[in-house]
């Protein structure tokens, strides 16, 4: 049975009645692309750079990086990549964090503030990721993006970075797509403002629940209130779909929300461009897209959208998608 699902996974994530949707992999080394490809991911819609900077004796250099990502765009091409800039802080800390010991790191230096801070870092970044943007499908995106001023201002580094390797006459694709994850909540109230002065969104459900709720997402003592079908969470992704929609922009969620078999049909009846989820979790989730039909989807989410709670709404889903998928 399991060989069966896995054997599928190569087929289109495409509903009965002919909706389709990206499904890529969330992934952390250039070594998983084997796993992407095996479970029939189309893509790597989340790439976590952070970790070439961790468990290493020295910080990576421009050619490490530019190597690195060269290989994910050579092996995914014509498949696309989304890099995404260095995302360090709350529990994943460089030195130059552990030195600022902030008592509330989450809500600290964390994601886009730190490179804007360590504009050095950034630009290396940068220059790696718009250099390997030759090889393949690439696209950059930026995390904890709180407001339009950051994503200016990132925006105004990486043209200063292009304008550089210009001089230097190095390649890169200057209409390399830019896109930010949606994981705050002031992000999402802006996200129709955000959404003129980018090429995609990519919903982090992970920190968007986490600052949302106001829940530490490694705290076991509060992990009973960590709940993706919380209404204000439905909604939050709702609105930032349809805002980016509205200013003709894609939208996917990245967040662990997306491999939730109770989760990924409310999400497709906010019509999500795409997901991308841990590669294991491809096939099972692709399994579930092929078997459902947009309008089972969109009956779904009005149904979850007119309850007030997380247990009416977790009730309805539970019956509807068990009686589908036991
Ligand atoms: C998220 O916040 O949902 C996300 C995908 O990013 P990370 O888990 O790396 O913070
Ligand atoms: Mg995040």
């Amino acid at each position: 049975y399991q060989k069966a699902i896995v054997k599928q996974c190569h087929l289109p994530a495409e509903t009965v009645d002919g909706y389709r949707l990206d499904v890529c992999a969330n992934i952390e080394l250039a070594e998983e692309l084997v796993q992407v490809k095996d479970n029939g991911g189309q893509g790597v819609g989340l790439y976590r750079t952070e970790y070439a900077f961790f468990n290493k004796k020295k910080m990576p250099d421009e050619e490490m990086l530019y190597e690195e990502y060269t290989t994910l765009a050579e092996q995914l091409a014509p498949g696309k990549v989304i890099l995404r800039t260095l995302d360090v802080g709350a529990d994943k800390l460089l030195d130059e964090q552990a030195m600022l010991e902030e008592a509330n790191p989450a809500l600290g230096l964390r994601g886009i503030r730190f490179c804007l801070r360590y504009q050095n870092i950034f630009r290396m970044q940068l220059r790696a990721m718009l250099r390997a943007s030759v090889h393949g499908n690439v696209s950059i995106m930026f995390p904890m993006i709180s407001g339009l001023k950051e994503l200016r201002q990132a925006r105004f580094i990486l043209n200063s970075v292009k304008s550089e390797l210009d001089a230097e006459g190095l390649a890169y694709n200057p209409n390399i797509p830019v896109g930010i994850m949606i994981e705050l909540p002031s992000a999402v109230m802006i996200a129709d403002t955000l959404a003129r002065e980018v090429d995609f969104f990519s919903i982090g459900t992970n920190d968007l629940i986490q600052y949302s709720l106001g829940i530490d997402r490694t705290n076991k003592h509060v992990s009973y209130l960590y709940q993706p079908l919380h209404p204000a969470i439905v909604r939050s992704i709702k609105y930032v779909i349809d805002a980016a929609h509205k200013e003709g922009i894609e939208a996917s969620v990245c967040g662990e929300v997306a491999s939730d078999p109770y989760c990924v049909p409310i999400l497709m009846g906010m019509r999500v461009d795409g997901i991308s989820i841990a590669p294991q979790a491809i096939p099972g989730i692709k399994r579930i897209i092929r078997q459902i039909d947009m309008e089972e989807c969109i009956e779904l989410l009005g149904d979850v959208l007119t309850h007030a709670t997380v247990s009416r709404i977790n009730t309805k889903v539970r019956k509807r998608i068990f009686k589908r998928f036991p």
